[in-house]
Parts: structure tokens; sequence; C-alpha cells
């Protein structure tokens, strides 16, 4: 019989875990310490748990972390580890050092969804919702764990279509029996999907960056389905509605493709509809993708781009291309070792 797995639960799923193997209560928030700030492999190394307790612990869980079974490294530093998750799929995290900071990208399912087309994630389909454990587990098992500075849930699927694994995981992240880290630190990536988005601003604190593509609705629908039935207007509404604390940023990212995105009617619909929204666009360069004709503006262009963004009174960045030469594009080295399998 497979044991459960202990990593990745909260403070109160390991209370519920004492009761069910007969452990006294305190004995939860000491598993705490020994998952999220001793960091050890085995129930065994549970050396303020008795004898007797570990033992009928472990008959029926286990610490359940795995490392990466492959990772390719950019020219830049940055590297890209493939975990496997659900028999046979892959996912990608991604390590991203730069400077003082060291990012870690992680992804919330294996494929997705919502089958954005510009997407490599999106051409694999949905194959299934990652666990707190398996979401935890690419920033516990990264050999780069100790030097990670901030995280980004922007690898493989849709975070909010995972929302409640995802609110699992930042719990753990944030709270001091967990990792203690600062909700500052960590920003969650989403198309937009309505109820989740009002379910993650009231139950964490942490960044929130919006896809947002283009400003018109027509042509969003066409590169994300999810305009359809979730639309941006109504996302800016729940924003606008939202009582935001100064620590607490909204950004939206935009990927430029040449001819499609990047005119200037798209820089007067993107200021109008932002109006009144303290937040920050980051412009994305588009990485190829097998059977795609998308393709990425020039420097110049993309660097105009900005200034007319930033000269409307939206500060507006320039997200740097990192692992290019390792299929920075999310979806791709999972896709290719998938299809080896
Ligand atoms: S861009 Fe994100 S939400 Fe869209 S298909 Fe890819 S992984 Fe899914």
């Amino acid at each position: 019989m497979q044991k459960e797995k202990l990593y990745g639960k909260t403070l109160n799923e390991l209370l519920a875990v004492t009761k069910r193997v007969s452990l006294p209560g305190f004995a939860a928030k000491q598993i705490t310490d020994w998952l999220y700030k001793k960091e050890i492999q085995a129930i065994d190394e549970m050396t303020n748990l008795s004898k007797k307790m570990r033992e009928v612990l472990s008959n029926d869980y286990e610490i359940g972390l795995s490392v990466p079974v492959s990772f390719s490294t950019s020219s830049d530093g940055t590297k890209k580890y493939l975990f496997r998750v659900l028999e046979h799929k892959f996912i990608e995290t991604a390590y991203i050092p730069d400077d003082d900071r060291a990012t870690i990208c992680v992804s919330s399912q294996s494929g997705c969804k919502m089958g954005c087309i510009f997407c490599m994630t999106g051409k694999q389909g949905f194959q299934g919702n990652l666990s707190s454990n398996e979401i935890l587990n690419q920033f516990r098992s990264l050999p780069e764990f100790r030097q990670l500075t901030n995280m980004v849930y922007m690898g493989m699927g849709e975070p909010l279509d995972n929302i409640t694994e995802v609110l699992k995981s930042l719990e753990i992240l944030t709270s001091d029996w967990g990792y203690g880290w600062s909700p500052t630190r960590i920003t969650v990536s989403t198309v937009g999907i309505l109820n989740s988005i009002r379910e993650f601003l009231e139950k964490s604190r942490c960044h929130l960056a919006i896809s947002l593509h283009s400003p018109f609705d027509e042509e969003r629908r066409k590169l994300m389905p999810i305009q359809r039935t979730n639309t941006v207007r109504e996302v800016l509404d729940i924003i606008r509605n939202f009582d935001f604390n100064n620590q607490r940023r909204i950004s939206f990212e935009y990927i430029l493709f040449e001819g499609l995105n990047d005119s200037p009617l798209h820089i007067r619909e993107l200021a109008r509809i932002l109006n009144r929204i303290k937040c920050r666009i980051n412009l994305i360069r588009f990485h190829p993708v097998p059977g795609s004709s998308f393709r990425s503006p020039d420097e110049k262009a993309i660097l105009d781009f900005r200034e007319a963004l930033n000269g409307k009174g939206i500060l507006t960045t320039i997200r740097s291309s990192r692992g290019v030469d390792i299929q920075a594009a999310c979806g791709l080295l999972s896709t290719l070792e998938q299809n080896k399998a």
C-alpha cells in the first residue's frame, strides 16, 4: 500500500494525522518543525518523538520528497529541472539567479486546461493537478533550495485552477510554523479565473500577476480562451474593488507578438483599461514554440513600447529573457521528455 506523504501538509492537516494515529496533538507542531525547519529526509529522524510514535507514524506515512530526474543549465546560469509526477508525467521548475536574487519558478499542474494558443504547456492538454506536496517538493528538492529568495507560480499550469493545493502550499511557505517567508517574496500568476481570484485575494497576501496579452476583447479571446467566460473587464472590476495594502503588488504580464498586440492602439487601450489601478506591466519577449507562427518584435520596438507605456504613467518593465539556450518556453522540455517516454 502506498504511504501518505507528510511533506506538503498544513498544521491543521498534521493535527488530523496525529489524531488518526492516536499521537498527542502537540506532536503536529513538532512534525512541522522537522518537515519545514529542520529539513529531514525520514520519519526516523524526528528524534523528539518517541521511538514508538515514529513507528506508528511510519506504518502509514512517509516524508515524501523526490529529487529531480534531470536538469539543463543555461549559459546565463538559469537551470531548468524536470520532476516526475503522476506516473510518467514531467513538470518543469526553473531556477533563475540574478545578482542578489534567486527565483524559483514552480509548476502547479501537469499540462494545462486553459489552451492559450501561444503556449507549449497548453498544447500538452491537461494531465492533472499537482498536490501541495508536489508543488513544494520542487522548492525543497531544488539543489539551490537554500539560496532561494523569491518564488513565482508561473511554470506549467494555471495556479488558480488548482487553488486548494496552491493555497495550502502558500500557507506552508508563509506561516511561522512553516518556512516563514514574507508573502511579498511570492507571486502567483493567473489568466484570470474570477472566483479563484477573489478567493486568492482573500486567503493569501502574496502578489498577483495577471496574464493580459491584449487589452481588446476579441483579440484576447483568440489568444486565450479564458476570455470567453472570464473577461479582463471583470477581473479589473475585482481588482479595483479590492482593498490592497501598500505591500501587495498587482502586475500584468504582456507577451509581445509582432504585428499583433504591439501597436499604438494597444498602448492607448492598455492605458485606458488600467486607469486608476496601481500596477505595473511586465513586457515579455515571445520565445518561439514548435508549430507557432508568432514572433517577437525586435528590440527597438520592445523598448519603444515600454517607453510609450511609461509615458502614459504605467510603470512598465521588460522581463529579461533567461535560459533561451535550454528551451526557455515553458512546456518544451517536459514535452520532449514525455515524447521520449
Ligand atoms: S499560458 Fe499558462 S494558462 Fe495558458 S495554457 Fe500555458 S500554462 Fe496554461
